[in-house]
């Protein structure tokens, strides 16, 4: 074999504390190497051109690049390499940015680490064996999981395109947390009037269909041919037939159902519709509070509804559907603040989240939108907002910045002047942080031209004051005393988190997931709309706190990711894969039972039992050949023999 090793500088992120010229010069020492060198990017056009030229001079047939990390620009020279008529996979990466130059400073050190990571690629690289991509079909379908405002568009862009769109929400109507706003910062304009007409665009389009109410239970297959069962949860309404009238949420007598659309501060009603611009407009019962399924009785609602609707022995359905991308767009929750003893637990009624408050503000919500205090529907004429409820604090274990609430507290301290103009906000705050275009100028909007009063504090405790209000005691940094403000509603800017059961569906996705439940990005800055396993995107919130005006961008990005992997005419997929030596593997099953992939299934050889591995399936992770009892497994491009022989280079000494 003719090896050639080529050593970054990288600019002066290794030359800085390698040595790469002696790396290079080592390096032309070990076996195999029949040219090295080192070069000042290697990952630049002219680098890449010296390496083509390089390969034809010494008639290179592997290549080594001692550079930064794979995950950045093994794709780049692997295209390198089939440029100059070389297999892409004869070539090897060493780190020697993140494992050596930029974790130490001592140039001697490292310009010897470095030669020793050379030579366990070189060594690696002197196992390999050309391999060559399968090429497969895609399905041109895409699964949008959650119609929020991050799905909507990405769902809408996808079907222009001219796909075929598949969305799943879990709620009964779509629009997410967009449809509960009254106005939107920074333009203060009517949410519903915005987001209505994109609803009913999802509603009407050919190309999209809409499950709602439904969740998915299961995923499998890859990129380009996934399988997925959606559980389409029992309304107790048969949908084709509803007409969305309300007749039966008038004379449903079970009214302590829980309204999660008016975030429980509207009434219920055990068969409900959430609002009147809801996508589908159709009713749904909750059997918990439903009279008839829990006890027997009643059955007003079926005596009632003109279109026969009613079923009460409807059942939970699982379907199945096949899409070749999936882009996750479920969103976030809010912060449970009750855990906050001092701002009342819960306990007091004229204490609520942000949310709520945005209930109470819309024309649509529970008051018709005149801002009434929950406990005597009073016009509240001193609001106190709190800030930061379960953002960057430790102690509930939510130390990240929720994005958003600062913008939405300014833009909830302007209506309520609007509302009721001689009231008067006062804001507890932390910082204000608004970076967006037009941000810093609205809250000055809010503190200049809307009077709201902003004090720089934590609020250390809400009471009530035995006179019907509550008194709100926090600290003034800024003056360095302590405040007292007697408050007839107090507002809390609670924070974010991941929607519930988040984990479970990346788990059922096979996408990574932060400690908090966000989903995770396949490179923080250069793959924000990707996730490590290809073909499934993210738009929204889901991936962490985020606007609409981003949530809406990361819609349309993960839309245009999608459109693009479908305008190939076929997939490649990775050769890279687990391979079972049939002779070896004695059916015990173990891999088929580790691959958290669904990759190996048992197959039938001469009546004897043996592994099969799918290759489209497989991710090449590896974990089936270190689980293998008999080594029958092994992963090509990462066999034992290469593995074993990296391990002798670095222990030579
Ligand atoms: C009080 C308040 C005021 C705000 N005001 C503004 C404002 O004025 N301007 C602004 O830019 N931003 C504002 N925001 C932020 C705004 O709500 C978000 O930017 C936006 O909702 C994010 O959209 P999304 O689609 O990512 O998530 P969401 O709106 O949360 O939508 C996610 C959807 O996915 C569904 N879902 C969740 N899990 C699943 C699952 N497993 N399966 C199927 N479906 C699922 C949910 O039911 C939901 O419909 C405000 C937020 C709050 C709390
Ligand atoms: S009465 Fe019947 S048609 Fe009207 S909303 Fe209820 S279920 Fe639907
Ligand atoms: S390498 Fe093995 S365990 Fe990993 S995905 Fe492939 S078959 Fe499954």
């Amino acid at each position: 074999m003719r090896i050639g090793v080529f050593v970054c500088h990288c600019g002066s992120n290794i030359e800085g504390t390698v040595d790469t010229a002696e790396v290079s010069r080592i390096a032309s020492d070990y076996p195999e190497v029949a040219f090295a060198t080192d070069t000042m990017y290697a990952c630049s056009e002219p680098g890449q051109d010296g390496i083509i030229e390089a390969i034809g001079e010494h008639k290179l047939d592997g290549v080594v690049v001692a550079s930064c990390t794979p995950r950045m620009h093994e794709a780049t020279f692997r295209n390198t390499l089939e440029r100059a008529g070389l297999n892409p996979y004869m070539f090897e990466m060493a780190n020697i940015r993140e494992h050596v130059s930029w974790i130490g400073k001592d140039r001697e050190a490292n310009t010897n680490k470095a030669a020793d990571l050379v030579r366990m690629a070189v060594e690696k690289l002197r196992r390999n064996r050309p391999l060559t991509p399968k090429e497969f079909d895609i399905n041109r379908r895409v699964l949008v999981i959650g119609g929020g405002v991050a799905g909507i568009q990405a769902a809408l862009d996808c079907a222009d395109a001219g796909l075929e769109v598949i969305m799943v929400e879990r709620e009964s109507t779509i629009g997410g947390k967009m449809a509960k706003l009254d106005k939107t910062f920074p333009t203060v304009d009517c949410s519903s009037c915005i987001l209505g007409p994109r609803m009913v665009e999802v509603a009407q389009h050919p190309n999209i269909t809409l499950h709602a109410y439904s969740e998915v239970d299961g995923v499998s297959g890859y990129v380009g041919n996934f399988s997925v069962k959606i559980k389409k949860k029992a309304r107790y309404v048969d949908w084709n037939k509803c007409t969305g009238c309300g007749e039966c949420v008038e004379k449903c007598p079970s009214r302590k159902a829980p309204n999660t659309f008016d975030e429980l501060i509207g009434p219920g009603r055990a068969i409900n519709i959430p609002f009147p611009q809801a996508i589908p407009k159709k009713a749904t019962i909750n059997a918990d509070y439903c009279i008839r399924l829990t006890k027997g009785k009643c059955g007003a609602c079926e005596k009632v509804c003109p279109a026969g609707a009613i079923d009460f022995d409807q059942q939970d359905e699982i379907i199945s559907e096949e899409v070749g991308a999936v882009v996750a767009a479920t969103g976030y929750d809010l912060f449970d603040w009750t855990v906050y003893e001092e701002y009342g637990g819960g306990r007091y009624p004229d204490v609520i989240t942000s949310l709520q408050y945005e209930r109470l503000l819309s024309a649509s919500g529970p008051t018709g939108g005149h801002v009434k205090r929950p406990s005597d529907g009073k016009e509240p004429k001193n609001v106190v907002f709190i800030q930061c409820v379960g953002s960057r604090d430790k102690s509930v274990d939510r130390p990240y910045c929720s994005g958003f609430c600062c913008m939405y507290t300014a833009k909830q301290a302007i209506l309520t002047k609007d509302h009721i103009p001689d009231s008067t906000s006062y804001v507890f705050y932390m910082d204000i942080r608004a970076p967006g275009k037009l941000y810093d100028e609205f809250t000055r909007r809010a503190m200049e031209e809307y009077g709201a009063q902003y004090i720089r504090g934590r609020v250390g405790m809400v009471y009530p004051d035995g006179k019907g209000n509550l008194t709100v005691r926090g600290a003034d940094t800024l003056l360095g005393k302590q405040v007292e403000i007697q408050a007839d509603l107090v507002v809390l800017a609670v924070g974010v988190e991941s929607a519930k059961n988040s984990p479970q569906l990346a788990e059922k996705l096979r996408i990574s997931y932060d400690k908090y439940g966000f989903f995770m990005e396949g490179h923080p800055k250069l793959k924000p709309c990707e996730t490590n396993t290809a073909g499934v995107y993210l738009a929204g919130a889901c991936q962490g706190p985020k606007d609409i005006p981003a949530s809406v961008a990361q819609g349309s990005a993960a839309a245009s990711k999608v459109i693009g992997l479908f305008s190939k005419k076929k997939l490649k997929s990775d050769p890279q894969t687990a391979l079972v030596d049939i002779k070896r593997c004695i059916g015990c099953g173990k891999c088929v039972l580790t691959c958290p992939f669904g990759a190996i299934k048992e197959t039938d050889f001469r009546g004897q039992p043996k592994a099969e591995v799918i290759e489209t399936v497989c991710q090449g992770c590896g974990i089936c050949s270190s689980t293998c009892p008999q080594g029958a497994i092994q992963l090509r491009h990462f066999t034992d023999n290469q593995i074993l022989a990296e391990v002798e280079a670095i222990c030579r000494f």
